[in-house]
């Protein structure tokens, strides 16, 4: 797959937002039949966030199969390269690091995957207090942690996945706190026996983190430090008490990306894209694959990439064949939501001088003064730095209730020649930069 950063115009005949595993295999599967794809995505590797660290090293397996699988002829990757508005149908202007690049397409894949949900407390906005996926991030790119104590907290299947990653690099992982409640694991953990697989995968898990405790109905009333935080204050059930540590990582489960999705008009409900049975969206000739429908893991992805990449490309019969494995991992996807949901005592943790918006600095007890996000936007810039609200507006709708604003052109924060090109091609007056190669 050829790889370039760029400033010129693309024209493609089915264009993937994302290369992550539900973008890479739609890409995939689209080759079969398509003339052209384009997969855009906004790190500077494929793989999205389960992958991408690893394509540095070329270490994972699944990935290398993917990748070998697109010829550099047919197919163009542009990274670094993060699709920030639609200015028409057919239509989009990524940013890259050499400029604006306009985008035209026949057919859409949205894969955007989905990103860690973050809920304040005292004390998140310590150095040291990390997403769970946000320090594997950072250890991955280089971050020592051997010999660190870090406690993980928050709640879903990440907890795991990144407690035994860390400890396998020499990390002391001291606890994990997950919020749901026990019944509820439970209730998981016997519907794993169904799936072999999937049981299977636990099974290793439970041995990678022997020697650790998982403590369940349990979640950090705040953290404390004066520096850089140095203990987590940890509730469960009338018990409270405090776990000395030198990193805190926690969030709570994973929200889908839904900005590109809501600019194109596709419909959302319950915090996802609305797919039918062949992955499309209410739009015509745009599809959504991948966490961005609904979190649901790595296999979930991948099916559902597979299935937009034929249907996109016209291969119907191809599409056909995974509907049922396909299926029956939405149903593990169902299962995952209703066991990972947050508890309403969540929504006690911070005080009206806990910071909501990181971004803007503004406290919880600022926002109780206006009734709406747009009126809570306008008088305190809350949602309005740089991560557009995408850290904060999901805080928010759990704590006050406010419905996020619909969302306008840039998608996410963005230069001024960006700007600038987008909305000169919003109003027809560069028409020619969309076939300019
Ligand atoms: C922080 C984090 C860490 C995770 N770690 C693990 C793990 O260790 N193990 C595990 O089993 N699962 C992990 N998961 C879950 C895993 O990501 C999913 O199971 C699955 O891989 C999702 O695949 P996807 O292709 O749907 O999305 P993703 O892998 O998220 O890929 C989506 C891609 O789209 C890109 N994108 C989004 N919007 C735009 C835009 N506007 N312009 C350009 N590009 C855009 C993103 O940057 C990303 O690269 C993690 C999830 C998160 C959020």
């Amino acid at each position: 797959m050829a790889e370039r950063l760029m400033g010129d115009s693309v024209e493609s005949d089915i264009c993937i937002i994302g290369a992550g595993p539900a973008g890479l295999s739609a890409a995939v599967a689209a080759l079969e039949r398509a003339s052209s794809v384009t997969v855009v995505d906004e790190n500077v590797h494929p793989g999205g966030q389960i992958w991408r660290h690893d394509q540095i090293k070329g270490e994972n397996p699944e990935l290398r199969v993917l990748m070998n699988r697109l010829p550099r002829e047919r197919v163009n990757l542009i990274s670094s390269a993060t699709v920030i508005a639609a200015p028409a149908k057919g239509r989009l202007i990524a940013e890259t690091p050499h400029g604006a690049t306009p985008i035209s397409y026949q057919r859409l894949i949205l894969a955007t995957g989905a990103r860690e949900r973050f809920l304040p407390f005292p004390g998140w906005t310590l150095q040291n207090v990390t997403g769970v996926g946000g320090l594997q991030a950072l250890v991955k790119g280089g971050l020592k942690i051997a010999d660190q104590r870090i406690v993980i907290a928050g709640s879903g299947p990440l907890l795991l996945a990144v407690a035994a990653y860390l400890k396998q690099v020499g990390a002391r992982v001291v606890l994990i706190a997950e919020q749901a409640p026990r019944r509820r694991l439970i209730r998981f953990g016997l519907s794993l026996f169904s799936n072999p697989a999937r049981l299977g995968q636990a099974l290793t898990l439970k041995r990678q983190l022997s020697g650790i405790p998982y403590l369940t109905d349990c979640y950090p009333v705040a953290a404390d430090g004066e520096d850089k935080v140095r203990r987590v204050i940890l509730q469960q059930g009338a018990k409270i008490w405090q776990v000395e540590c030198d990193y805190f990582a926690c969030s709570f489960h994973l929200l889908p990306n839904l900005e590109l999705a809501s600019l194109l008009n596709c419909g959302i409900e319950a915090g996802r894209v609305v797919v039918d049975n062949s992955q499309r969206t209410s739009e015509p000739d745009i599809y959504s694959a991948g966490e961005a429908t609904g979190v649901g893991g790595l296999e979930l992805s991948i099916l559902e990439g597979r299935i937009a990449g034929y249907m996109a490309s016209g291969n119907l019969p191809g599409a056909a064949r995974l509907f049922r494995r396909r299926d029956r991992a939405r149903r593990f996807a169902r299962l995952l939501d209703q066991t990972f949901a947050s508890t309403a005592v969540l929504r006690e943790l911070p005080s009206d001088q806990t910071i909501v918006c990181r971004c803007e600095d503004v406290a919880l007890g600022s926002l109780r003064e206006h009734r709406s996000w747009k009126a809570a936007k306008l008088q305190s810039r809350c949602g309005m730095g740089p991560c557009q609200g995408r850290i904060c507006g999901p805080a928010v709708e759990m704590l006050l209730g406010w419905q996020p604003d619909s969302v306008r052109p840039p998608a996410l924060a963005a230069r001024l020649d960006t700007l600038l090109l987008t909305a000169e091609l919003a109003e027809g007056q560069n028409t020619q930069e969309w076939s300019k190669e």
